[in-house]
């Protein structure tokens, strides 16, 4: 079985990324990072992010607020950063505390600036095809996996497991736009491991630990794994697919650590001098 690492993925993009802006004149693209209150996932993802923007070579901010901010003082300053035309795009980490109404910030962000693909309009494009859109990172970094990994998407049975906004259903939409078969399992359905035992991709974004075993993969099937979980037995990190139990059954499997999670923020970084060209701060290739 191929171990399919993500950093290999990460360095192809950033490499590619570094080449764009080396003839850049003026000012990198700028990046805010918003946060509310001190989650450990959200400050840990900040700080990757931060690291992964700095290596690039493109400029970041981090706009951190009280978790006890008041929705009106909330709204007020993403407003601002959000009309900041020094910010070419805005990465919002989520979820908000329960006083802030987070779906009326999901309507207020510019779509132009919405790296993560939160916004109706930029979940509408991608339900369109519309090449303009951003996805949400992690979605689009499990098809940077795939095609690093020489995986052809057409014509294949790929199943996704989960269907929350942020992964499963937009990863729906990214398979079906390469021409895969796809069906999308979740918590209700009826024989999940028989239907994923029928897949040549296996795509695991059910958030429950080690989820996946042998009885969901059929020989030879390429599987990607989404999910981080700390397991507090080992004291490590570990994904939904128990991959030690499915020996030499896969083609190709990712890690966790180390498979989609460590490409999340190189998709983000794309996508920012993606919103940096098409506001045409960025000349297009
Ligand atoms: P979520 O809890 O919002 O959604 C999980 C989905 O899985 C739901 O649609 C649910 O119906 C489905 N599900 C749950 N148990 C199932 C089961 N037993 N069989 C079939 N379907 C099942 O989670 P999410 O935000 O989509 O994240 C999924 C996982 O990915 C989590 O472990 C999360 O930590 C991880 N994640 C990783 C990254 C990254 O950068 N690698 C980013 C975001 C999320």
């Amino acid at each position: 079985m191929r171990l399919i690492r993500g950093a290999e993925v990460a360095e192809v993009m950033n490499s590619w990324m570094r080449n764009e802006l080396a003839g850049l004149e003026g000012e990198s693209p700028k990046l805010a990072i918003v946060r509310v209150g001190e989650n450990p996932d959200d400050v840990s993802y900040e700080r990757g992010a931060v690291k992964r923007m700095e290596k690039i070579g493109l400029r970041c901010e981090c706009d951190t607020f009280p978790g006890d901010i008041s929705d009106e003082k909330f709204r007020e300053a993403f407003a601002k950063i959000n009309a900041d035309e020094d910010v070419t795009g805005i990465l919002l980490l989520r979820p908000l505390p329960p006083q802030i109404d987070e779906n009326a910030v999901i309507r207020e962000i510019s779509p132009e600036k919405d790296l993560d693909g939160i916004s109706p309009v930029n979940m509408a494009k991608l339900y369109m095809g519309d090449d303009t859109c951003f996805a949400p990172c992690t979605a689009e970094a499990v098809i940077e996996v795939l095609d690093y990994a020489g995986v052809r998407l057409q014509g294949k049975n790929a199943v996704v497991i989960g269907r929350s906004l942020v992964v499963g259903k937009p990863l729906a939409q990214l398979l079906m736009q390469r021409n895969a078969t796809v069906t999308v399992v979740h918590t209700r359905t009826a024989d999940p491991e028989k239907i994923c035992a029928q897949a040549d991709i296996v795509i695991a974004a059910a958030g429950k630990a080690r989820l996946v075993d042998a009885s969901y993969i059929k020989p030879g099937a390429v599987v990607i794994d989404v999910g981080i979980h700390f397991d507090p037995e080992t004291q490590k990190l570990c994904g939904d697919v128990n991959l030690e139990s499915l020996g030499d059954l896969p083609s190709a499997a990712t890690p966790v650590p180390g498979g989609v999670g460590s490409v999340t923020t190189s998709v983000l970084a794309s996508h920012l001098i993606r919103a940096a060209k098409q506001s045409g701060k960025m000349k297009m290739e």
